[in-house]
């Protein structure tokens, strides 16, 4: 039997998990707001939902394709089904779903190295791309880079709306111009992500004067955030990490490559040798993590997407400048919100970190990452080392101080986590940038936040 003094209304509960009550039902306020939004969401996942579901329906997806395979892995039907089911999915001719891309860089190299060849160049339409990508294509030299081998780079650049220069594009459109990358998602830009229909005429235009150019979609991020993929567009090759949308926070590691049945080949001779391509690889006993990651993709990416807005909508109603704008349209689960300290980048990792089922108790602090210049504040409480479906913020400490924030298994955690971020931030006393901070909640109207933790 429950005690008595056990049974705490929710509102308490969370007070003793951490969230004082001001900052509690400043929350629910805000929620309120969001409920039709959210009622928007829900459907994109049912829909998606249905998409995967008949997807494994369509390939007899059984339980013996979750079977453990080793060695080379030769006739690996549960290998070569999930591939299946990813090309159906993505509606590509064929996919590359594996345990051993280690990444979603890893990925994006995959396929670049795979399709171009010395003297071509590669052209990225929407600005820098994500900072790993820097070492890989040479923008930030690194032997073995693709600038090593001899492929060259050029990058046409956003208007300050986000918009793709067009004029710009053609500028830069040549004989030796073989791929084209396009990222979805922001990565560590202020930028706004581009929606799966935008991309859509970027590639219907570059088709135009281009019509043989391999276009790739960086994709990470973007999965099920919409009800059509950026290859249901157009795009040659659709590209993502395991431990982001798609892995459905099961998946312990891995990426995907989807699209034409040529450049798969190809991507698949770099992946493991010329000749031997998609027919080796052991699964290594992770399939059944795959698929059913999968299975729950949709709606996790709806929580994730919910914690996304609710983040937005809380702390740009404090002052704060967010990224997207709480009330503007998603294209991928990423959350940014300008701190303009370190102070306040800090205070919201710990928040995050502190609300995690794993390692909550540890403090986050900034360090050196490979791939990336300056040092980046990580929050992550995972099941998985570095994923970040699950609930998790990131920001390198630099100007504008920025914090990317994303994931989220399940909606409540992420209510719950955005909560402690708040909590902390307001704890710190963090203001606003450059904005006067009569709307925000007095940092003096609380004793110490530990005091009454259980
Ligand atoms: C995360 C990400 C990558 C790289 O993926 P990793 O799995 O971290 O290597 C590339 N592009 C974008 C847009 C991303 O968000």
């Amino acid at each position: 039997m429950i005690g008595e003094e056990q049974l705490l209304t929710l509102q308490g509960l969370y007070e003793k998990m951490g969230i004082k009550s001001d900052i509690y039902e400043y929350g629910e306020m805000v929620l309120e707001e969001l409920k039709p939004r959210f009622d928007g969401i829900d459907q994109i996942a049912e829909y998606n939902q249905l998409k995967v579901l008949g997807a494994m329906q369509k390939h007899r997806v059984s339980a013996e394709h979750f079977n453990p395979s080793s060695g080379y892995g030769y006739d690996d039907a549960g290998r070569d089904t999930l591939e299946k089911v990813y090309a159906s999915v993505f509606h590509t001719e064929a996919a590359l779903v594996r345990p051993q891309i280690v990444s979603g860089t890893h990925a994006l190299a995959v396929a670049l190295f795979g399709i171009l060849r010395p003297g071509d160049e590669l052209l990225s339409i929407g600005g820098k791309p994500y900072d790993t990508m820097e070492e890989v294509i040479g923008i930030r030299n690194c032997p073995g880079s693709l600038k090593d081998f001899g492929v060259t780079y050029a990058q046409a650049e956003l208007f300050s709306d986000g918009s793709f220069d067009y004029d710009e594009i053609e500028d830069l459109l040549n004989e030796k111009t073989k791929m084209i990358l396009i990222q979805r998602s922001k990565g560590y830009q202020t930028r706004p992500s581009f929606s799966v229909n935008q991309i859509g005429e970027a590639i219907a235009f570059i088709r135009e004067k281009k019509p043989e150019a391999v276009i790739m979609v960086d994709n990470c991020y973007g999965e099920f955030v919409d009800v059509i993929e950026p290859s249901d567009v157009g795009a040659d090759l659709v590209v993502g990490s395991l431990i982001k949308n798609p892995g459905g926070g099961l998946a312990e590691a891995g990426g995907y490559i989807a699209g034409r049945k040529d450049l798969i080949r190809l991507c698949s001779y770099r992946l493991t040798a010329p000749g031997i391509g998609n027919e080796v690889g052991a699964n290594l006993g992770v399939l059944k993590n795959f698929y059913q990651g999968l299975f729950l993709a949709p709606v996790v990416v709806a929580s994730a997407l919910k914690g996304a807005i609710f983040a937005a909508s809380l702390y740009e109603k404090l002052g704060f400048r967010v990224v997207p704008a709480a009330d503007e349209e998603r294209n991928d689960i990423i959350q940014a919100i300008e701190f303009g300290s370190p102070e306040g980048v800090i205070a919201f990792c710990k928040g995050i970190q502190s609300a995690a089922p794993v390692d909550s108790y540890v403090t986050p602090e900034g360090g050196d990452m490979p791939g990336y210049e300056a040092p980046v504040i990580m929050a992550a409480g995972a099941f998985v080392q570095g994923s970040s479906i699950e609930l998790s913020a990131d920001g390198p400490l630099t100007e504008p101080y920025a914090v990317y924030f994303q994931g989220g298994l399940t909606w409540q955690h992420a209510k719950y986590g955005i909560l402690r971020s708040l909590q902390e931030v307001n704890d710190h006393g963090v203001t606003p940038p450059e904005r006067p901070d009569d709307s925000y909640i007095d940092p003096e109207d609380y004793e110490d936040p530990d005091e009454d933790f259980i």
